[in-house]
């Protein structure tokens, strides 16, 4: 079967490989992967910055947006043949911590967790894959090929449950929400905002294209310049310069949730007056990774809640797998990318 691999750590070593099909273990499912997304995560794994192969491999199977549907499946599993699952992406590592003991595993303590595609694990960017049962997430039937963004949906689905713990704190509620970063990420970050009632605001440099009209479509404002006081913000880019603004303006009592991964920026901040903002607002910012099994299952309903024409619309371009490397590209007014295995 074809699977696209790449070693990790060597740039130009991605490619579109043969390699034997799996064999399901006892309590696994096999699969026939439908689509996959792609994300920054497996470019820069693809540039050589960032991921680890399986013990004793070369190589690793890339991919860890799956949308799969079900060919073989353990008697009692609760899934049938032709079901459609989105696969969780970390494992718990072996010790356990005491986070990955309980299903934790996107709080694991140790870093000792492995993620299918990124870090020790084989992907699913492969014709066929087995995937642990308790690991499968049930997309509804009339999502069809939607259910590829059950994945992004759970990262933001789990900032948003921390943002929403945190929020229990307050004596009054937390209504403006910013969004920094029109991608899927702040996209779908901005859709649960609205589920939750919140006014949000989402910051974006693109002048023109889809992206505006995205937003508006959820009822939510759009932005090419700074928001004031939001009393939420959900920074979804990474990028350094707005990472460093958006902790020092915001609301007092603000929530602000750091998702994306920067790459190394040496900038010239006041700390003094961004540690005195922090101090004498009681505002929160903290950082957000990686999604457990409750994510994903509130991901799912997010998406069944959502406006099928929209989620439709963030996905802005599919390629075939023989022409996978496409969807690595960054296009102008690309949202999510994904990979058809199905055609
Ligand atoms: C994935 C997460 C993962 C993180 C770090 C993201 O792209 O969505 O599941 O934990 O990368 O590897």
């Amino acid at each position: 079967m074809r699977a696209i691999t790449v070693v990790p750590g060597q740039p130009g070593s991605a490619e579109l490989s043969e390699v034997p099909e799996p064999e399901p273990g006892p309590g696994d499912l096999l699969l026939e992967t439908v689509r996959l997304g792609v994300c920054g995560t497996d470019r820069e794994i693809v540039e050589g910055a960032h991921g680890e192969s399986p013990a004793g491999r070369e190589r690793l199977i890339l991919g860890h947006e799956l949308l799969g549907r079900v060919r073989e499946c353990p008697e009692g599993c609760g899934l049938q043949p032709g079901d459609l699952v989105a696969g969780i992406v970390r494992r718990p590592d072996p010790v356990p911590c005491a986070c990955c003991a309980r299903g934790e595993w996107d709080m694991c303590r140790n870093g000792q967790y492995s993620e299918r595609g990124i870090k020790g694990l084989d992907g699913y960017g492969a014709e066929l894959v087995t995937l642990e049962s308790d690991f499968a997430v049930p997309v509804a039937h009339p999502l069809g090929a939607l259910g590829v963004l059950t994945e992004p949906a759970s990262v933001v689905a789990k900032a948003w449950e921390q943002i929403d713990r945190i929020a229990q704190r307050a004596c009054q509620a937390h209504e403006r929400v910013l969004v920094t970063g029109a991608g899927p990420i702040g996209l779908l970050a901005a859709l649960l905002g609205v589920q939750r009632g919140h006014q949000v605001h989402v910051l974006d440099r693109a002048e023109g294209g889809i992206k505006p009209a995205l937003v508006q479509a959820l009822g939510a404002d759009y932005h090419t310049e700074p928001v004031p006081d939001p009393d939420i913000v959900l920074e979804c880019t990474g990028v350094a310069e707005l990472v460093a603004d958006v902790m020092q303006h915001t609301a007092p009592g603000a929530i602000v949730c750091l998702t994306g991964v920067s790459r190394t920026r040496t900038l010239s901040v006041d700390v003094g007056a961004l540690n005195n903002e922090l101090v004498l607002e009681n505002d929160v910012v903290f950082g957000s990774v990686n999604a457990n099994r409750r994510h994903f299952e509130a991901a799912a309903e997010a998406l069944a809640q959502a406006d099928r024409d929209w989620l439709g619309r963030l996905i802005t371009r599919t390629v075939p797998l023989d022409r996978w490397q496409e969807a690595l590209d960054k296009r102008d007014d690309d949202v999510k990318v994904v990979v058809d295995f199905d055609g």
